[in-house]
Protein backbone atom coordinates (compact mmCIF):
# COMPACT_ATOMS: atom_id res chain seq x y z
CA UNK A 1 0.00 0.00 0.00
CA UNK A 2 1.15 3.57 -0.78
CA UNK A 3 0.46 6.54 0.26
CA UNK A 4 -1.11 9.28 -2.81
CA UNK A 5 -1.81 12.61 -2.60
CA UNK A 6 -4.06 13.86 -5.25
CA UNK A 7 -3.75 17.70 -6.01
CA UNK A 8 -6.51 18.14 -8.12
CA UNK A 9 -9.85 21.54 -7.77
CA UNK A 10 -12.13 19.46 -9.54
CA UNK A 11 -14.31 17.54 -7.54
CA UNK A 12 -15.62 15.18 -9.69
CA UNK A 13 -12.17 14.24 -10.93
CA UNK A 14 -10.45 14.07 -7.72
CA UNK A 15 -13.39 11.76 -6.56
CA UNK A 16 -13.09 9.26 -9.12
CA UNK A 17 -9.55 9.07 -9.03
CA UNK A 18 -9.87 8.60 -5.39
CA UNK A 19 -11.90 5.74 -5.77
CA UNK A 20 -10.02 4.14 -8.59
CA UNK A 21 -6.40 4.07 -6.51
CA UNK A 22 -8.53 2.86 -3.18
CA UNK A 23 -9.96 0.00 -4.91
CA UNK A 24 -6.05 -0.53 -6.14
CA UNK A 25 -5.02 -1.05 -1.88
CA UNK A 26 -3.72 2.79 -2.01
CA UNK A 27 -4.29 5.17 0.99
CA UNK A 28 -5.59 8.42 -0.55
CA UNK A 29 -5.17 11.98 0.67
CA UNK A 30 -6.59 14.91 -1.48
CA UNK A 31 -6.22 18.90 -1.72
CA UNK A 32 -8.36 20.94 -3.67
CA UNK A 33 -6.26 23.60 -4.53
CA UNK A 34 -2.74 24.60 -4.65
CA UNK A 35 -2.08 25.73 -1.26
CA UNK A 36 -3.48 23.10 0.58
CA UNK A 37 -1.48 20.61 -1.73
CA UNK A 38 1.77 22.11 -0.94
CA UNK A 39 0.65 22.46 2.62
CA UNK A 40 0.20 18.71 2.90
CA UNK A 41 3.47 18.59 1.17
CA UNK A 42 5.05 20.51 3.63
CA UNK A 43 4.04 18.42 6.22
CA UNK A 44 2.93 14.85 5.37
CA UNK A 45 5.05 12.17 3.49
CA UNK A 46 3.72 10.42 0.08
CA UNK A 47 4.81 7.93 -2.30
CA UNK A 48 3.24 9.14 -4.88
CA UNK A 49 1.20 12.85 -5.60
CA UNK A 50 -0.48 12.95 -8.79
CA UNK A 51 -0.44 16.84 -9.65
CA UNK A 52 -2.88 18.86 -11.54
CA UNK A 53 -1.27 21.81 -13.59
CA UNK A 54 -4.20 24.75 -13.33
CA UNK A 55 -5.15 24.98 -9.63
CA UNK A 56 -6.70 27.81 -7.30
CA UNK A 57 -4.33 29.73 -5.11
CA UNK A 58 -0.81 28.15 -6.22
CA UNK A 59 -0.68 26.49 -9.70
CA UNK A 60 1.02 23.20 -10.16
CA UNK A 61 3.79 24.46 -11.76
CA UNK A 62 4.73 26.58 -8.75
CA UNK A 63 4.61 23.29 -6.31
CA UNK A 64 6.59 21.65 -8.80
CA UNK A 65 9.49 24.74 -8.32
CA UNK A 66 9.22 24.84 -4.70
CA UNK A 67 9.48 21.20 -4.29
CA UNK A 68 13.30 21.93 -5.81
CA UNK A 69 15.89 19.27 -4.35
CA UNK A 70 13.64 18.43 -1.33
CA UNK A 71 11.30 16.60 -3.03
CA UNK A 72 10.93 13.06 -2.26
CA UNK A 73 7.75 11.30 -3.43
CA UNK A 74 7.31 10.69 -7.01
CA UNK A 75 5.10 13.42 -8.99
CA UNK A 76 3.04 12.32 -11.87
CA UNK A 77 1.72 15.70 -13.52
CA UNK A 78 -2.01 15.32 -14.80
CA UNK A 79 -3.06 17.96 -17.08
CA UNK A 80 -5.96 18.98 -19.40
CA UNK A 81 -3.38 20.83 -21.72
CA UNK A 82 -1.64 17.56 -23.28
CA UNK A 83 0.55 19.70 -25.41
CA UNK A 84 3.72 18.36 -25.85
CA UNK A 85 5.55 21.54 -24.32
CA UNK A 86 3.88 21.43 -21.15
CA UNK A 87 5.08 17.54 -20.64
CA UNK A 88 8.65 18.53 -21.63
CA UNK A 89 8.30 21.64 -19.56
CA UNK A 90 6.77 19.09 -16.30
CA UNK A 91 9.91 17.03 -16.70
CA UNK A 92 12.30 19.62 -16.80
CA UNK A 93 10.71 20.56 -13.64
CA UNK A 94 11.44 17.56 -11.72
CA UNK A 95 8.01 15.64 -12.89
CA UNK A 96 8.41 11.54 -13.09
CA UNK A 97 5.81 11.39 -15.58
CA UNK A 98 2.84 13.35 -17.13
CA UNK A 99 -0.68 12.05 -17.88
CA UNK A 100 -2.90 13.98 -20.35
CA UNK A 101 -6.60 14.27 -19.37
CA UNK A 102 -8.98 12.37 -19.89
CA UNK A 103 -7.17 9.50 -18.97
CA UNK A 104 -8.97 6.36 -18.20
CA UNK A 105 -8.55 4.02 -15.03
CA UNK A 106 -6.26 1.63 -16.51
CA UNK A 107 -3.58 3.91 -17.58
CA UNK A 108 -3.92 6.14 -14.30
CA UNK A 109 -3.04 2.68 -12.17
CA UNK A 110 -0.49 1.43 -14.93
CA UNK A 111 1.63 5.12 -14.48
CA UNK A 112 1.39 4.53 -10.54
CA UNK A 113 2.44 1.35 -11.06
CA UNK A 114 5.47 2.43 -12.82
CA UNK A 115 6.56 4.83 -10.44
CA UNK A 116 6.40 3.16 -7.26
CA UNK A 117 8.28 0.04 -8.99
CA UNK A 118 11.28 2.66 -10.05
CA UNK A 119 10.98 3.48 -5.97
CA UNK A 120 10.94 0.46 -4.98
CA UNK A 121 13.88 -1.53 -7.11
CA UNK A 122 14.79 -4.78 -5.81
CA UNK A 123 18.64 -3.98 -4.95
CA UNK A 124 20.72 -5.29 -7.60
CA UNK A 125 23.71 -7.32 -7.05
CA UNK A 126 25.86 -5.28 -4.24
CA UNK A 127 28.90 -3.65 -5.52
CA UNK A 128 30.33 -0.40 -6.20
CA UNK A 129 30.70 1.46 -9.87
CA UNK A 130 32.73 4.23 -9.43
CA UNK A 131 33.59 6.84 -12.74
CA UNK A 132 35.28 10.43 -12.24
CA UNK A 133 34.42 11.55 -8.49
CA UNK A 134 30.77 9.46 -8.37
CA UNK A 135 30.20 6.52 -6.86
CA UNK A 136 26.86 3.99 -6.96
CA UNK A 137 26.54 1.29 -4.63
CA UNK A 138 24.15 -0.77 -6.23
CA UNK A 139 23.40 -2.71 -2.81
CA UNK A 140 22.37 0.17 -0.92
CA UNK A 141 21.27 2.51 -3.76
CA UNK A 142 23.94 5.53 -2.29
CA UNK A 143 25.58 7.57 -4.72
CA UNK A 144 28.63 9.85 -3.65
CA UNK A 145 30.34 12.31 -5.50
CA UNK A 146 33.50 13.39 -3.80
CA UNK A 147 32.30 11.42 -0.94
CA UNK A 148 29.30 13.49 -0.05
CA UNK A 149 25.81 11.94 -1.13
CA UNK A 150 23.74 12.94 -3.47
CA UNK A 151 19.94 13.24 -3.56
CA UNK A 152 18.21 11.49 -6.53
CA UNK A 153 14.67 11.22 -6.81
CA UNK A 154 13.66 7.56 -7.54
CA UNK A 155 13.65 7.74 -11.04
CA UNK A 156 16.48 10.05 -11.27
CA UNK A 157 18.29 6.89 -9.27
CA UNK A 158 16.62 4.33 -11.46
CA UNK A 159 18.04 6.00 -14.74
CA UNK A 160 21.79 6.24 -13.47
CA UNK A 161 21.47 2.71 -11.89
CA UNK A 162 20.33 0.80 -15.46
CA UNK A 163 23.47 2.89 -16.25
CA UNK A 164 25.90 1.94 -13.68
CA UNK A 165 24.82 -1.73 -14.20
CA UNK A 166 25.96 -1.77 -17.26
CA UNK A 167 29.04 0.54 -17.03
CA UNK A 168 31.72 1.21 -19.74
CA UNK A 169 29.27 -0.08 -22.44
CA UNK A 170 26.52 1.33 -24.60
CA UNK A 171 22.70 1.61 -23.16
CA UNK A 172 21.04 2.34 -25.85
CA UNK A 173 18.17 5.33 -25.93
CA UNK A 174 15.15 2.83 -26.21
CA UNK A 175 16.62 0.02 -23.99
CA UNK A 176 17.18 2.63 -21.24
CA UNK A 177 13.50 4.47 -21.70
CA UNK A 178 12.13 0.50 -21.71
CA UNK A 179 14.06 -0.29 -18.92
CA UNK A 180 13.54 2.56 -16.22
CA UNK A 181 10.10 3.91 -17.56
CA UNK A 182 8.06 0.89 -19.16
CA UNK A 183 7.79 -0.96 -22.33
CA UNK A 184 5.38 1.93 -23.83
CA UNK A 185 8.11 4.58 -23.80
CA UNK A 186 10.31 3.61 -26.05
CA UNK A 187 10.08 6.20 -28.25
CA UNK A 188 9.93 9.20 -25.54
CA UNK A 189 12.95 11.00 -25.88
CA UNK A 190 11.95 13.99 -24.22
CA UNK A 191 11.56 11.77 -20.97
CA UNK A 192 15.50 10.45 -21.44
CA UNK A 193 16.66 14.29 -22.65
CA UNK A 194 15.54 15.96 -19.32
CA UNK A 195 16.49 13.18 -16.79
CA UNK A 196 20.24 12.48 -18.27
CA UNK A 197 20.33 16.55 -18.00
CA UNK A 198 19.33 16.39 -14.40
CA UNK A 199 21.51 13.71 -13.74
CA UNK A 200 24.12 15.77 -15.15
CA UNK A 201 23.86 18.48 -13.60
CA UNK A 202 23.99 16.57 -10.43
CA UNK A 203 26.60 14.55 -10.98
CA UNK A 204 29.23 16.30 -13.31
CA UNK A 205 32.08 18.45 -12.26
CA UNK A 206 31.47 20.29 -15.38
CA UNK A 207 27.93 19.22 -17.32
CA UNK A 208 28.74 20.10 -20.19
CA UNK A 209 31.96 17.79 -20.59
CA UNK A 210 30.10 14.81 -18.86
CA UNK A 211 32.67 11.72 -18.00
CA UNK A 212 29.84 9.62 -15.68
CA UNK A 213 27.19 9.90 -18.46
CA UNK A 214 28.87 9.93 -21.66
CA UNK A 215 26.81 10.60 -24.21
CA UNK A 216 27.64 7.66 -27.57
CA UNK A 217 26.73 9.23 -30.77
CA UNK A 218 22.74 9.38 -31.51
CA UNK A 219 22.97 5.85 -29.85
CA UNK A 220 22.85 6.29 -26.16
CA UNK A 221 24.75 6.73 -22.91
CA UNK A 222 27.33 5.24 -21.00
CA UNK A 223 28.85 4.90 -17.33
CA UNK A 224 31.89 6.29 -17.20
CA UNK A 225 34.96 5.25 -19.90
CA UNK A 226 34.58 2.36 -22.58
CA UNK A 227 34.96 -0.97 -20.54
CA UNK A 228 38.41 -2.54 -21.84
CA UNK A 229 37.99 -5.39 -23.98
CA UNK A 230 39.91 -8.68 -22.96
CA1 LIG B 1 -7.57 22.04 -12.66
Amino acid sequence: MSRILIVEDDPALRSSVRSVLERSGHEVHTAGDGAAGARELEQNHYDVVLLDIGLPFVDGWEILESQGDKRIPSVVVISARGEERDKVRALDMGADDYLAKPFGADELLARIRAVLRRAQQPPAHARTVTAGTVTVDLGSQAVMKNGVEVRLSPTEYGLLAALAEHAGRLMDHRTLLRTVWGPGYGDERNYLRTFIQRLRTKLEADPKNPEVIVTVGARGYRFGPPAAEH
